[in-house]
């Protein structure tokens, strides 16, 4: 669209314009300017002042030139508006691309901080972790991972925890178990005042028992005295396997009057009950030694140490009886006449 067009005479001066507003008797120097470069856009200010590119075609047969000016400022108003409209849609990108990438980095930085603070807790020993899996892709994968492998991990050191604290043969509490129990038990009883008795147990000539019937049948008569020894003690008591044929009774809040109570009842029950191996009846008796916490400087050697002595004295005094340690001489229970030796 051609807003204004001039027409011009070759000294420059203006013969007719398209712009009614335009003084015809003034000269157009400026448009006549262009007769050097003709057919070239020119940029210049025009006789109105007004900021104009201009191209002049000479009409050699009339000796006439046309000059086609349009205002610069509408001319690049729309480039300039594209060139606005193209930096706004840069900087809009720019702002969109950012966002998704804190969008992407956010998705993917915070389940891997997830992940490395759960394995830093799980090298420190918690494995109580499990993480929520948001996601299907490579990193729900890694984490429904990692959580398999805490669960295995957690299960491997229940296990673990397990076979320290269980005899496999007889399900008993361990010997670890068992002296970590009464130490417990010494310190409440040095805090609160609170007794216990210790019955240390050895089945009588259980060597004959293998050479008998055979070691599994030892095995059975072992496994056999483990299931007696839990059905006849109470549930805050606990029975252990000490070693090879030797079991260890701890008795919560119970005086060694009440523990040798307890020591012939449990005697007793042994005593009269038989061992099914492959059809063999196995019949076999148990020695027991007593000892009762008793004093603040009492420590578990000394206290597990006066019950194996009772022991042995009752092995001595004819076996398949108790014995209650004491500190001079130790009280003999017999289970035929039922008397306390002094
Ligand atoms: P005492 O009345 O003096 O205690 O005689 P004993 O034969 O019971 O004592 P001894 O210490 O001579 O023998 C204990 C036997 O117990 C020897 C060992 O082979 C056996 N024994 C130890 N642990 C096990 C076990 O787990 N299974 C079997 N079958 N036998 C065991
Ligand atoms: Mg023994
Ligand atoms: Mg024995």
């Amino acid at each position: 669209v051609v807003k204004s067009s001039i027409r011009l005479q070759k000294n420059g001066s203006l013969l007719v314009s398209t712009n009614p507003s335009v003084d015809s008797s003034r000269p157009r120097t400026q448009a006549a300017a262009l007769l050097d470069e003709p057919l070239k856009h020119n940029e210049y200010i025009n006789a109105d002042g007004d900021r104009v590119i201009g191209i002049l075609t000479l009409l050699q047969h009339v000796n006439y030139a046309v000059v086609l000016e349009r205002n610069y400022d509408d001319l690049f108003a729309k480039l300039l508006d594209l060139r606005n409209l193209a930096l706004k849609l840069v900087l809009i990108l720019v702002a969109i691309m950012g966002f998704t990438a804190w969008l992407i980095t956010r998705g993917i930085l915070r389940p891997l901080e997830a992940l490395k603070k759960s394995a830093e807790d799980v090298a420190a020993g918690n494995m109580e972790i499990k993480l929520p899996v948001t996601s299907h892709d490579e990193l729900g994968i890694a984490t429904m991972a990692f959580n398999q492998m805490v669960e295995q991990l957690r299960h491997n050191r229940e296990e673990l925890e397990q076979l320290t604290v269980t005899d496999s043969l007889t399900g008993l509490a361990s010997r670890t178990k068992i002296i970590d129990t009464i130490e417990d038990h010494i310190e409440r009883y040095h805090r609160f005042g609170l007794p216990f008795s210790l019955l240390m147990i050895d089945v009588d000539f259980f060597k004959k028992i293998n050479d008998k019937h055979g070691h599994l049948a030892g095995d059975a008569a072992l496994t056999r005295l483990g299931k007696l020894f839990t059905e006849l003690i109470r549930s805050i008591d606990m029975a252990a396997r000490y070693g090879g044929e030797e079991f260890l009774i701890l008795l919560e809040g119970t005086e060694s009057n009440d523990a040798v109570t307890t020591a012939e009842r449990i005697r007793s029950v042994i005593e009269n009950s038989e061992t099914d191996y492959n059809g063999k009846k196995i019949r076999f008796t148990i020695s027991i030694g007593v000892s009762q916490v008793s004093s603040p400087e009492q420590d578990i050697d000394g206290l597990v140490q006066l019950a194996d002595e009772a022991m042995y004295k009752a092995k001595k005094s004819g076996r398949n009886r108790t014995v209650a340690a004491e500190k001079i001489r130790p009280k003999i229970v017999s289970y035929r006449d039922r008397q306390v030796e002094k």
